[in-house]
């Protein structure tokens, strides 16, 4: 038997060791700092309220159940590895590996030279941070029900800062969100105004036009005011500066410009980029290390030509499905022919209620009503996948 650690359970460390798995002679831990895997990709449903918790979390103790005895789970932060022992330490323990995949994410990034960026404004790279979004903007709502605040506050502004596809999303459905509570609750909700601000001059740069287009005539429907090369210097209580032009007041601000990778990666001395994710070999080995893999949004992913890849949990599953099978290709003593390639085999954008934009494999071009079923199948079907692990795991349980 052979001991692999997986630290962090994302949309990359699960589908390393469903993968994994497989090998009868592997025994898993995954070792998370959250009880929980989050789905980060439905999070701007959450955050609209339009989704519950239950739509975004699922128990890893649970998950980890649903297998055999070969697969355990630690609920801990990792705060150090220790390459040449082949040890990890969390909460003053030590534990070994023959194997280890660090699968540990990304956060938001705040970017240091934007002055007060940090102190006002949400990311949604956590549970944390996304449940507390949730409940600004709801009180918002309620706000704005109360007499009270009407008259004393006039209307409300929401910013989000960073019009990828992240961004794009949360503006989006909070939009729809706002226009559907307002033949419900009455005419004050529209006063709550949303508006998506990009460096660029673009919204979803580096995306396919066709996928900009949509998303543009859409936030456009649904009243999201789009300002675009707008670079923003500094945050105050209340007020965005920009290089150019005129301030613009917020009541709260939502900030998805950009990430870096997560904690654990910084005290880690091999190659990185500038924010800090792993520059990985052909195999996702770290720092040249045999037995040590890197996957996911902690790892700067390049497709063929070298451009640079968005971090999204497709690319996090990949990464996981070729690690585990060059660790089993190894341990077998089979070689393994080929090198990790990034390709991305589409993408769909979420745009409020039941529309969304999507590419598949560079030609299929989907919006609307079937952009969204497609999307939905996709999260649908991992969800499911997942769920059916979370459910065996609970049997177990209640039966002891
Ligand atoms: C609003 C939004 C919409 C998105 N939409 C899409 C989409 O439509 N399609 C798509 O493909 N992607 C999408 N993404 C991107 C996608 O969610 C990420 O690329 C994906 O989550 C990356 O997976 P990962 O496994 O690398 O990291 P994560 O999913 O971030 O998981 C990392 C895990 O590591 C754990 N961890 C971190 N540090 C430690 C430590 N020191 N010790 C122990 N555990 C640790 C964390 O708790 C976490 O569970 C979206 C993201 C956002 C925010």
């Amino acid at each position: 038997m052979y001991q692999v650690i997986v630290i962090g359970g994302g949309y990359g460390g699960l589908r390393a060791i469903e993968h994994l798995y497989k090998s009868k002679d592997a025994e898993i831990t995954l070792i998370d700092k959250n009880p929980y895997h989050y789905m980060q990709t439905e999070s701007y449903g959450y955050i609209a309220g339009r989704f519950d918790i239950t739509d975004v979390a699922l128990d890893l103790e649970h998950w980890c159940r649903g297998f055999d005895e070969r697969v355990k789970f630690i609920c801990a932060k990792v705060r150090h590895i220790d390459f040449e022992k082949q040890t990890l330490v969390y909460e003053q323990k030590h534990i070994a590996y023959d194997e280890l995949i660090i699968a540990v994410g990304a956060r938001t990034h705040f970017f240091s030279f934007i002055q007060g960026l940090k102190a006002h404004s949400f990311g949604v790279k956590s549970l944390e941070r996304s449940f507390g979004l949730r409940q600004a903007f709801e009180k918002r709502i309620y706000q704005k029900l109360t007499k009270e605040m009407i008259e004393r506050e006039g209307d409300l502004h929401i910013v989000v800062g960073g019009a990828g596809l992240s961004g794009v999303e949360i503006a989006a459905e909070m939009a729809y969100m706002l226009k559907k509570y307002e033949k419900v609750l009455g005419s004050h909700v529209k006063e709550i105004s949303i508006t998506l601000i990009d460096a660029s001059e673009t919204i979803l740069p580096g995306l396919d036009p066709y996928l900009i287009e949509k998303s543009q005539k859409r936030l456009e429907s649904l009243g999201v005011n789009v300002r675009r090369g707008a670079f923003i210097e500094k945050v105050e209580e209340r007020k965005i500066f920009f290089k150019e032009g005129e301030p613009v007041f917020y009541d709260f601000m939502i900030f998805t410009g950009g990430i870096e990778a997560a904690v654990l990666t910084k005290q880690i001395d091999v190659p990185k980029n500038s924010i800090g994710q792993f520059i990985v070999d052909e195999r996702l080995h770290v720092g040249g290390k045999e037995n040590v893999y890197a996957i996911g949004d902690c790892i700067e992913l390049r497709d063929r030509s070298g451009s640079i890849l968005p971090p999204t949990a497709q690319m996090a599953e990949k990464s996981a499905a070729y690690v585990a099978k060059e660790i089993k290709c190894k341990r077998e003593r089979k070689e393994n022919h080929q090198s990790f390639h990034a390709t991305m085999d589409g993408l769909f954008v979420a745009l409020g209620g039941n529309y969304a934009a999507g590419i598949l494999y560079d030609r299929i071009k989907v919006s609307g009503i079937l952009g969204f079923l497609l999307k939905k199948l996709v999260s649908r079907g991992y969800r499911l996948g997942l769920e059916i692990k979370v459910n065996a795991g609970y049997k177990k349980r209640i039966k002891r």
